[in-house]
């Protein structure tokens, strides 16, 4: 270290870091300059233009949220509040076939690709035209972003009630091509959402063809997570190998009453397959989905809140039983009318989700739904539910493992550069919360409120959450994917 002391953008004092790669803590004070963490040891010499006291606080790499719907809202919600008061810095998007590009101005979007709320900057009708509008009018948190699997067939089929022909697939394939050159960081399907339920497992390995010679990534809410998730689980992973690219399995979970207790099949069966080739997956800490509004028996079996209604907007946070009764008529019919819409779902059992949540190479992503007034509590409480409830409360696994799974894991199987880790040389993404009191706070009745416990929130190296309030910083940035060469 040399004698003259140094000046950093910020400086974090006397707080204790947790680095993303599970090492256990130890205490250090962390130097940020020109957006990169410039020193991390005894720094108390030195001066900073900001200065940050995180005595008896935890300093974290920022949380990579491994699942999102925020292709929109990093452009019309841009201060991302609702991800950066929980820690999160990055976000990964276009997930579950949809992407909010490419796009015709001429076309009407199926659910659930409206679930991607209104475009501010009208519609992308490239790839490129997406990540340059990011790039020009950046948002609080980093954005990697994948290209839809639905969106392509909605944009390029005449109808989605059958496969794809070989023109409609070349013509997918160019824009998949397009994407990944643009800076798209993958594929993602949805075949369990009507746009895409006809598109077979041939259909999807021809149009993700260009994925193999860029090493991107196939990334799938598959086709089922109920009576038939080990077939969909196997179809994932053969399309996988089939291009050569690694796999992400989205908020991996097992439906319905009948199901429960299956992830003590399901997760060997993965352990398994990795030991063959690059599986990732990821979960959020709840035992209710969300998603649009759907009428098939097996979804409305058990309680449903309605979160969003277009026709209804007066029904969000209501029980669907109750609206029924109201109306006279059955939870189907209600639901029908109030489509198009979204939808929370209490249909998993907390031992799955605790296995899943424990499963070592688990991620945490939310699958946040960023419209309306009465979302999925998980927008805004997914981290410190995971490091609060989850990690300490019920001691699940320690500290250094839950930020493991939302920070280097994460870095890792999405093949984010310099980020995920709290070492010299990274991205100054971090942030800085007391693990003692670190909780969610968004419930089903009041879904939007911010977390307890999260001190201070950097996004390349600029402060844009602290003491409870945003910064007005818009420091985030588009990530490309640079793929480890061990892939595939
Ligand atoms: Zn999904």
């Amino acid at each position: 270290m040399s004698s003259s002391p140094t000046h950093y953008d910020l400086l974090i004092r006397h707080g204790t870091v947790i680095d993303g790669n599970k090492a256990p803590r130890y205490d250090a004070d962390v130097g940020v300059i020109d957006g990169r963490i410039a020193a991390i040891g005894p720094l108390a010499a030195h001066t900073a233009d900001i200065s940050i006291d995180a005595s008896g606080r935890i300093v974290a790499p920022g949380f990579i949220d491994s699942h999102t719907h925020d292709d929109q809202a990093v452009l019309s919600q841009a201060d991302m509040t609702f991800k950066v008061s929980q820690g999160v810095t990055t976000v990964i998007a276009g997930n579950c076939g949809i992407s909010a590009a490419p796009l015709r101005d001429d076309m009407d979007l199926p659910m659930p690709l409206g679930l991607l709320e209104a475009p501010v900057h009208g519609r992308f009708t490239s790839f490129k035209g997406y990540l340059d509008a990011l790039r020009a009018t950046p948002s609080s948190v980093n954005v990697a972003a994948m290209v839809g699997h639905s969106t392509l067939r909605a944009v390029v089929m005449s109808g989605l009630d059958r496969p794809a022909d070989a023109a409609e697939i070349a013509a997918m394939q160019a824009h998949v091509e397009e994407a990944m050159q643009a800076g798209a960081i993958g594929m993602s399907t949805g075949t369990f959402y009507p746009p895409a339920v006809k598109a077979t497992t041939e259909e999807i390995i021809a149009v993700g063809e260009p994925l193999r010679a860029r090493k991107g990534l196939y990334v799938t809410h598959m086709r089922d997570e109920a009576d038939k998730v080990m077939e969909a689980l196997e179809e994932t992973f053969s399309i996988g190998r089939a291009l050569g690219i690694p796999v992400v399995v989205s908020h991996h979970k097992v439906q319905l009453p009948r199901n429960f207790g299956r992830s003590s099949v399901t997760l060997p069966f993965i352990r398994d397959a990795m030991q063959h080739q690059c599986i990732g997956l990821d979960c959020y800490p709840y035992t209710a989905g969300s998603t649009m509004i759907r009428t098939d028996r097996g979804m409305l079996d058990g309680r449903v809140l309605i979160a969003s209604s277009e026709p209804h907007p007066e029904c969000a946070g209501r029980d669907l039983a109750d609206i029924a009764r109201e109306w006279g008529i059955d939870k189907a019919a209600a639901a029908q009318r109030l489509q198009p819409g979204s939808a929370i779902y209490f249909m998993m059992d907390e031992e799955d989700v605790q296995r899943i949540l424990a499963f070592d190479e688990t991620m945490i992503g939310s699958d946040g739904i960023p419209v309306g007034e009465k979302p999925h509590p998980r927008l805004w409480g997914t981290f410190p539910r995971v490091l609060g409830h989850y990690s300490r409360d019920i001691g699940l696994f320690p500290l250094e493992t839950a930020v493991w799974k939302m920070t280097g894991l994460t870095a890792r199987n999405f093949g984010l550069h310099e980020r995920g880790r709290l070492i010299v040389g990274h991205h100054a993404d971090i942030v800085v919360f007391d693990a003692a009191s670190i909780r969610d706070t968004a419930s089903y009745e009041q879904p939007a409120t911010p977390a307890h416990g999260v001190d201070a929130v950097i996004v390349n190296g600029q402060l844009t959450w602290a003491q409870g309030a945003h910064r007005g910083n818009r420091a985030g940035q588009v990530l490309m994917r640079r793929a480890p060469a061990t892939d595939a």
